[in-house]
Formats: C-alpha cells, sequence, structure tokens
C-alpha cells in the first residue's frame, strides 16, 4: 500500500502503488572492460590489416565513444596524430603537463593539434596538494626519477583515462627496450593499442614528408627523443636515439608503459 494524490480534490489518499521490490533492479558491473581474450581477438583479427584501416574499424565500431588517444607532443608524435585525425578528430586528446615540460613542446603542442584539427585537447596536471608534499621544491628528478615520474605523470594519466576502456598510444617496436611490442596489449582492464608497433623509422619519416607534417623544433637541435626538460638531453651522434632521457641513470621507461618484455 502507497499513497497517491486524489485525482478530483488534490488531496493525498491511500492506494495501491508499483512494488519497489518488483522494480528492475540498476547493476554496475565491476567487471574489466577489456580481458586477455579480447587482447587475443583482436590481435587475431587485425594481423595483416594496414594500420589505418585497423584505425578507422577500431574507432567508428568497438571503440566509438570509449576510446583517448595519448600524446606526449615527441618528436615522431605527428605521425600517430595524423593517422587518428584522419579518422575521428573528435577523439579526447590526452596530453599530460608534468610541469617540466620544454617550452617548445608546450607550443608544439598547441600549433600541432590545432593544424590537425583536433577538438578535444585535455591537458592533465599534477595533483597539486601531492606535489606541496611529495616535491615541494620541484627536484625530486634529482634523487627520485621514478617518484618524480609517478607523480607528475603516472597518477595525473591514471585520472585522465578513468572515463574510458581503450586508450592509444605512440610507442613503436623500433625503439630500443621496445622490440616485439604488440599492436594491443591489456593495461589494468583497459585495452592499450600500438597502432605503430611496426612501423619503422624509415616509414615514419616517409609519412612525415608525404604529409608534410610539422617536426618538433627541438629535433633540429639534436633531440632526437623528448620527455621532460630536466631528463632530456642531446643524443650524441651514433647513440641510440633514446640516450638522452634520464642519462646516467639505470631507468628507460617513465612508468606509465612497462618495459615490452
Ligand atoms: S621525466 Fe623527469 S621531470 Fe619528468 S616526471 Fe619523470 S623524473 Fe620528473
Amino acid at each position: 500500500m502507497g499513497w497517491r494524490r486524489c485525482g478530483r480534490c488534490g488531496m493525498a489518499e491511500a492506494g495501491a502503488v508499483s512494488d519497489p521490490a518488483a522494480r528492475a533492479v540498476d547493476v554496475i558491473s565491476t567487471a574489466p572492460a577489456f580481458t586477455s581474450a579480447d587482447v587475443a581477438r583482436l590481435t587475431a583479427h587485425y594481423a595483416g590489416v594496414p594500420t589505418e584501416a585497423m584505425l578507422a574499424d577500431l574507432l567508428r565500431g568497438e571503440l566509438h565513444g570509449r576510446v583517448a588517444l595519448v600524446s606526449s607532443f615527441g618528436t615522431e608524435s605527428a605521425v600517430l596524430l595524423d593517422l587518428v585525425a584522419a579518422v575521428d578528430r573528435a577523439i579526447p586528446l590526452i596530453f599530460i603537463n608534468t610541469q617540466k615540460m620544454f617550452g617548445e613542446t608546450l607550443a608544439y603542442r598547441d600549433s600541432l593539434a590545432e593544424h590537425l584539427g583536433f577538438t578535444d585537447l585535455r591537458v592533465f596536471r599534477p595533483d597539486p596538494h601531492q606535489l606541496a608534499a611529495r616535491d615541494a621544491k620541484g627536484l625530486r628528478w634529482g634523487y627520485d626519477p621514478d617518484g618524480c615520474c609517478g607523480l607528475r605523470k603516472v597518477e595525473p594519466l591514471a585520472r585522465a583515462l578513468a572515463p574510458f576502456d581503450a586508450w592509444i598510444s605512440g610507442r613503436k617496436g623500433f625503439q630500443s627496450g621496445r622490440a616485439g611490442l604488440p599492436r594491443f596489449e591489456l593495461d589494468a582492464g583497459r585495452l592499450k593499442i600500438n597502432p605503430l608497433a611496426d612501423w619503422d623509422k624509415a616509414r615514419i619519416d616517409a609519412h612525415f614528408t608525404a604529409r608534410d607534417l610539422p617536426r618538433h623544433p627541438l629535433e633540429a637541435a639534436g633531440y632526437p627523443s623528448i620527455g621532460c626538460q630536466p631528463c632530456t638531453s642531446q643524443a650524441q651522434p651514433g647513440e641510440d636515439p633514446r640516450a638522452g632521457r634520464w642519462r646516467h641513470w639505470d631507468k628507460t621507461e617513465c612508468g606509465i608503459h612497462q618495459p615490452a618484455f
């Protein structure tokens, strides 16, 4: 028995109402969005499929509205950005500003995103309370780079990716420590896609030329790989392109990605 309003006098009166117990129960799924079985399925399905076709199929189909593109706007980032922009310029485009970036990178980010027509650039920064508590002087990179990356890169990215089931990364298999990089990976229940996993340096350069893409301004100054300013130095002739990253440290990844193998 419940209460309803009388249609003639407006007074509340007793009457039958729907039984709350009979209502459909909302169920919030806490299951991971993707599993290792999905990774195997996608890997098999897109084996041999050209990168452009794979991206078009995924972004217009299974991943539509569920995926973000993450970019550091480094020396080779323009290629993946261009490939994705050809399919969906409205895709959420995430950039983590560690607040230790080169000014040139920030300017390149804005000009390149504008050049390619992206409409949903999302910039995330470290939590200011965490910064105050753990890196008040901004020097943590000098004695604890893993902790600094955790604070300035890993945590903001986790926050940025929270609404998404999948994300797209620009890593390549030819980069040092990334041999054998797969196209699809599982990352804490989220799908991580590496569309350029099988691209080599010559193909990257050819795409720059074919599409007349703008280069990062620091590349010509001797920086083939660019991260945060304190942790990036120029690579010398003959050195690995990533040799200038965390030079003198036993560190090759920021913690966002684990070494491929
Ligand atoms: S790359 Fe260097 S400055 Fe940037 S977050 Fe990592 S340790 Fe800190």
